[in-house]
């Protein structure tokens, strides 16, 4: 490997370098959102600078060029997810609208009554919600799977609820609380054997280890742009090929259709099929240059430079008097949560603020999670790659410091 220096990428980011509240910013709001290296911002600026156009229609040159970048991309998300073509990518507007497009298609053409869809408590509620309300249309049911006391997904509680009623199972490869990363291809080997698909969200995933749709066997893997370095309002849902390829449309308009009259519409194939309307061109060229950015690193080098960086922020963090960890799965990506006893998370983030340093409080979209060990809110520390061990030096001295006033 080439190893890995977090210096050296923290340079690529213009916006690591303001202050905050008078302070050097510590970004430590990852799992929210994740910043954006200059290679993005640029290929951003360049593509409406130099070669902004609509695609698939115009027979002219930048509509040509425009098209090729468009698709470029595709090519990109696919062959960074292992997938086996560019036509098995979608575009989307991020994890959130890819799981509603598939329980609004998908689900709403596989499931009835009885039918179940099984969901670990630890889900953010983009990959909850969207399933109750299908569920609810269909008179289909939502089944909780159980977490250990660990934040893991109880595997044994999985193995009893899976039955042939189970439709679907719908996980994360990486909690946005806890962290956890569970055994993604086992469970769905597992779900497989009694014919039911896997969503996977990899909305917390991407950035942090390599993924490979194949190698895992999932039907669906969903991801953000925005946490992987790239755009918000651009996001990618792949599918298998054979389950892509029954997919029903999901909205209608221009770009999805292969001809339109009164009496007859026929559509396009996937995955034109699923993306009426003009998509997120531009979205789409600086998700590509996110994506080339982060695969020009040692990824090797990445995952274990920021397994390092948690053991060291764990350790760290146990010196604060109060200070009491959620979930300690051995499996997990760089998100600490956390309580500090007798001050209320809000209070805390304000503190870390007025110190330049951003977490997040609150429920963190994961409300059955907390409420997994007694907690309607918590403090979220969720690092990446260009986050430093003296950036956790200064979280613990602004923790230690609001302790002591
Ligand atoms: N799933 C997980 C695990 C997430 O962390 C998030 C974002 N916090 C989402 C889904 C939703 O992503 P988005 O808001 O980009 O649609």
């Amino acid at each position: 490997g080439r190893g890995f220096d977090p210096e050296t990428v923290r340079r690529d980011f213009p916006v690591l370098h303001r202050t905050v509240n008078g302070h050097p910013l510590v970004w430590l709001d990852n799992g929210a959102t994740t910043q954006k290296p200059r290679q993005v911002i640029e290929a951003l600026a360049a593509f409406y600078a130099s070669a902004n156009s609509n695609i698939h229609r115009g027979a002219h040159t930048m509509a040509r060029e425009a098209t090729e970048a468009y698709e470029g991309s595709r090519a990109a998300v696919a062959s960074f997810l292992g997938a086996p073509s560019p036509d098995s990518v979608v575009f989307v507007r991020g994890t959130t609208e890819a799981v509603n497009l598939v329980a609004q298609t998908w689900g709403r053409a596989n499931l009835g009554a009885g039918d179940e869809i099984l969901v670990p408590v630890l889900e953010h509620h983009s990959n909850i919600v969207p399933w109750q309300m299908i569920a609810k249309e269909r008179h289909a049911r939502v089944v909780p799977v159980p977490l250990g006391p660990d934040g893991q997904i109880d595997q044994n509680a999985f193995a009893d609820l899976l039955s042939f009623r189970t439709q679907l199972v719908a996980l994360s490869h990486a909690s946005n609380v806890l962290g956890t990363v569970p055994p993604v291809r086992e469970m769905t080997a597992l779900a497989h054997r009694y014919g039911a698909k896997v969503l996977v969200d990899g909305a917390q995933a991407v950035a942090h280890f390599p993924v490979d749709v194949q190698a895992l066997d999932a039907d669906f893997y969903v991801f953000s742009g925005h946490k992987l370095f790239g755009p918000t309002g651009i996001g990618a849902l792949y599918g298998k090929p054979e389950v892509l390829a029954g997919m029903r449309p999901w909205q209608g308009g221009g770009n999805m259709i292969d001809s339109v009259d009164f009496g007859r519409t026929t559509f396009a194939p996937v995955p034109h099929l699923l993306e009426a309307g003009t998509g997120n061109i531009a979205g789409a060229v600086g998700l590509r240059a996110a994506i080339d950015w982060l695969t020009s690193q040692d990824r090797t080098a990445v995952t274990a430079y920021e397994k390092a960086l948690t053991e060291y922020a764990v350790q760290a963090l146990a010196g604060v008097p109060g200070l009491e960890l959620i979930g300690a799965a051995p499996e997990r990506i760089s998100v600490l949560t956390f309580t500090l006893a007798g001050y209320d998370p809000a209070a805390v983030a304000e503190c870390l603020d007025r110190d330049g340093i951003a977490v997040r409080a609150g429920h963190h979209c994961a409300q059955p999670a907390l409420r997994h060990y007694g907690l309607e809110s918590a403090v979220r520390a969720s690092f990446a790659l260009y986050n430093t061990p003296r950036e956790v030096d200064t979280l613990v001295a602004s923790l230690q410091n609001m302790r002591q006033q």
